[in-house]
């Protein structure tokens, strides 16, 4: 293991969670996340699964503890059980933990196999429990399915934690009841606000649901009580009294917490992303093929020197902040 000093930004905060968008593509086509027909990267642009698990790993051994596989969606990525795999050995060995966020279609198949790469914890995305809803906000999707997934993921041994992205006059009225059976299936709950990243095919600010009001509703309703848990992002945690599951807000929208941000985003192309909401971008991909691993160090400070200090989303500005999707940055 190389002794390289840990990453730390030019703002001081210490990076210690990597990100890794295993690929672009994805099964369905939730209508905030991606437009009906999106295009996808060619198959030639994007990272080797070895590739990417030679970046990770060099990451690691700058001192980063925690890995989420994510996209699109990781889990129709194919073989992407050998980066699962290579980069389970290192739990318990450098990284703290290695986790995914899944659409939760193909966590029948997957469930057993993560386990046993030393996966405990995973996010599924689940915006509604209706089949009707789902199926619309999805464009195709089967709820039945997602939530067959969600259970064999937990009966594997999994903890999983819901996505749940809020969305006026579609899922507003459903985020107790979502709360509610989160509790009663040991699950829990993280709300999200919509954020403007990549062209769609509709107009966000119209779905748009500012969190606090939520929490107040949901306050009134169950016994939430203050959690200290952090992660080091956006999200802020409650947990209903007497129960273990803990309920999540991530609104940066309307609570900007990039001052604790330790995190930084891969692309299944290779570049990596510094922050969600900025530009600000180094093409590991390059230098790993041009310098080999070595190449690699520099530009990790480089990096770090240009990670910005926050974000400037605004849900009601005509254009998305960046163009590119939550898909392609890794969400
Ligand atoms: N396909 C996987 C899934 O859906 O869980 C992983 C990738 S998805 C981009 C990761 C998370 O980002 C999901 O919970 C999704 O709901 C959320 N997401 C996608 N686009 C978003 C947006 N524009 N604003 C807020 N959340 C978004
Ligand atoms: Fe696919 Fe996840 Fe985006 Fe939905 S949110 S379209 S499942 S990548």
């Amino acid at each position: 293991m190389s002794c390289a000093p840990n990453l730390i930004d030019s703002h001081g905060r210490t990076i210690s969670y990597l990100r890794i968008s295993v690929t672009d593509r994805c099964d369905l086509r939730c209508r905030y996340c991606m437009a009906e027909h999106m295009t996808f990267l060619p198959k030639a642009a994007v990272l080797s699964l070895d590739e990417m698990a030679i970046i990770a790993e060099r990451f690691i051994a700058r001192g980063i503890r925690k890995i989420r596989l994510t996209g699109g969606e990781p889990l129709v990525r194919r073989d992407v059980g050998q980066l699962v795999r290579r980069l389970g050995h290192h739990v318990g060995h450098g990284l703290d933990e290695l986790t995914m966020t899944t659409n939760g279609n193909h966590l029948v198949e997957h469930s057993a196999a993560l386990v046993d790469a030393g996966m405990r914890r995973i996010n599924v995305s689940l915006d509604t429990r209706d089949p009707a809803l789902f199926r619309h906000i999805t464009r195709h999707g089967d709820v039945a399915r997602v939530i067959g997934g969600i259970f064999a993921a937990r009966d594997a041994g999994l903890r999983v934690k819901i996505n749940m992205v809020a969305l006026k006059g579609q899922n507003d009225r459903e985020i107790g009841s979502m709360l509610a059976w989160c509790r009663d299936e040991g699950l829990d709950l993280t709300l999200i606000e919509t954020m403007p990243l990549g062209a769609i095919d509709e107009d966000r600010t119209d779905r748009f649901v500012p969190l606090g009001a939520v929490l107040d509703e949901l306050k009134a309703e169950f016994p939430l009580v203050r959690d200290t848990h952090d992660s080091g992002g956006p999200a802020r945690y409650w947990r209903i009294d007497g129960s273990d599951t803990r309920l999540g807000l991530i609104s940066p929208l309307t609570a900007n917490f990039c001052s604790t941000c330790n995190r930084v985003r891969l692309t299944t192309e290779g570049i990596l992303y510094t922050c969600l909401g900025h530009d600000d971008q180094v093409d590991l991909k390059t230098i790993l093929r041009v310098q080999g691993v070595a190449g690699l160090d520099a530009a990790l400070d480089a990096a770090m020197g240009s990670k910005p200090l926050a974000h400037e989303f605004d849900i009601a500005a005509a254009a998305p902040a960046v163009s590119r999707h939550m898909s392609v940055t890794g969400g």
